[in-house]
Order: structure tokens, then sequence, then C-alpha cells
């Protein structure tokens, strides 16, 4: 799995209004960097900047030592699994919205992306008349079943690099642990950028990066930054 790097990374979506301001950091391959920090500080933006919807202005950043730039769109974008904050589901089949990114998935494979998501367990938990199989239309899911969907679809595409865009802010203190728990599974060997709002959710990562007003200002184990207060 290749390591992630931002070196001097400086971006502002419009011209006179900077938004980072020279990032720097590190994910060593299969490691998890977490990324914490006040609304607005540039968080889902860094994000963004490494599935590259956005280009930089200044710096570089790259996969295994490659610069994004020269990398296709299409390999990007196989190489990097995305879970949102709120997962943005199309009015199909579960089945469909896991394959989504991987049309070429055998019904088998789709299956057991759904079962490691635990998916069947909220299938089976539904009265009927609601989706009762992977197969049915009609999706009618609670923020914790769509984020189960995005799991079950970032499993099923297995690319080396996930983000994890808080990805459980949406939801429920209970539905927050369990997504947190299968976020967790999912993570296990890949290069992960976590995007938190919460430092508890993030206390195993390889490094916490604190960002305020587009710049890193603490960065470190979880246990250091409680030490630092
Ligand atoms: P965070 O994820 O830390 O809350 P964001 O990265 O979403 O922060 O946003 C950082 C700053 O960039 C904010 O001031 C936000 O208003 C601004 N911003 C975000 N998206 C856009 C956009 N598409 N166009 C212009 N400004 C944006
Ligand atoms: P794919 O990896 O299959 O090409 P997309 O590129 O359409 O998928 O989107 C990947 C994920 O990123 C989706 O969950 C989508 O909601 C989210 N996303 C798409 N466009 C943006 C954007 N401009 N900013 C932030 N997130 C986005």
């Amino acid at each position: 799995a290749p390591a992630v790097r931002f070196e001097n990374v400086h971006f502002a979506y419009e011209a006179e209004r900077p938004i980072l301001h020279g990032i720097s950091l590190e994910i060593p391959a299969g490691k998890t960097v977490a990324v914490v920090g006040p609304s607005g500080a540039g968080k889902s933006t860094l994000s963004r900047l490494l599935y590259r919807f956005y280009d930089i202005q200044q710096g570089r950043i790259t996969i295994a030592g490659q610069d994004i730039r020269a990398v296709t769109q299409q390999s990007l974008r196989r190489a990097i699994g995305i879970v949102p904050q709120d997962t943005v589901l199309f009015n199909d089949s579960i089945a469909f919205n896991i394959a989504y990114g991987k049309p070429n998935a055998s019904q088998e494979d789709i299956e057991a992306a759904a079962r490691a998501a635990r998916i069947h367990d909220f299938i089976a938990a539904q009265p009927k008349g609601y989706a009762t199989t992977v197969g049915e239309r009609g999706l009618k899911l609670s923020g914790g079943e769509k984020q189960r969907v995005a799991i079950a679809r970032t499993l099923l595409k297995n690319p080396p690099i996930l983000i994890f865009d808080e990805a459980t802010s949406a939801l429920d203190s209970a539905n927050e642990r369990a997504i947190q728990a299968e976020l967790h599974q999912a993570a296990a060997g890949k290069t992960t950028l976590v995007i938190a709002h919460r430092l508890s959710t993030v206390v195993d990562a390889h490094e916490i990066i604190v960002l305020d007003g587009g710049r890193i200002v603490e960065r470190g184990s979880h246990a250091q930054l409680l030490a630092q207060g």
C-alpha cells in the first residue's frame, strides 16, 4: 500500500482567499493519520485535494512518490476510496449502490462486501415492505445504514488508500460506535486519512494533526496531544 505525502501544500478556492497555508504531512504505507480541528479549518479541503477534485497552487501531493498530477483521474479514483459524511445513494438497489465504482463485480463479491459491512443485519431487522434483500429497490435507509452501504462499496472496490471524511459525524452515538468499528476494520492495512470531529475516535492513529485556519497548529500521538492539554 502506497504512502501519501503533502509537501508544503498551499490552496485557495478563490484567489485572494487562501484556505491552506503550507501543509506538510505524510501517511506511511498502511498507517492512519487523523486530522482534527474546528469547523472551517480546511480539513475536508485536504481530503478533496488528495482525490484531486481541485488542483493545488503551490507544493506537491504524491502517492508512492508519484505526483498526483501525473496520474490519470481513473487510476487515482481506483487507488482511493472515500467514505464521506453524508453518503448520497442512487434510488436503486443496495447491490447497485455497493457496485457503483466497480460495475463488473460479481454477485458473490457484492454479497460478501454487504456481509462484511453488516448490511444483512439491518435488512434482516426490517419489517416486510421495506427492502428485504440486497437486490431490492426503493431505498429508505437511515444515516447509519447509508454509511454501511458506503463502507461495503469501499470494501468491494478495495483501494489501497482510504479517506474517511467525518464518516460518523452525522450519526447518533450508538450508530457512531457501530460504524466506527466497521471503519476501523476497513482501514486495517490501508493507508488512511481520517477527518475526525472528536479526538476520542482516533486514539490509535499513527499521527493526529490539529488544523486551525489552514495551518497545522499541533501534531503527535493521541497520548502526546492529551499531555500537551
Ligand atoms: P472543515 O472541513 O475543516 O470544516 P473545509 O475544508 O470544509 O473545512 O473549509 C475550509 C474553508 O474553505 C471554509 O472557510 C469554507 O467556507 C471554504 N470552502 C469550502 N469549500 C469551498 C468551495 N467549494 N468554494 C469556496 N470556499 C470553500
Ligand atoms: P468514484 O470514486 O466512483 O469516481 P466520485 O468521484 O463520484 O466516485 O465520488 C466519490 C465520493 O466523493 C462520493 O461519495 C461523493 O459523494 C464524494 N464527492 C464527489 N464530488 C465531491 C466534491 N466535489 N467534494 C467532496 N466530495 C465529493
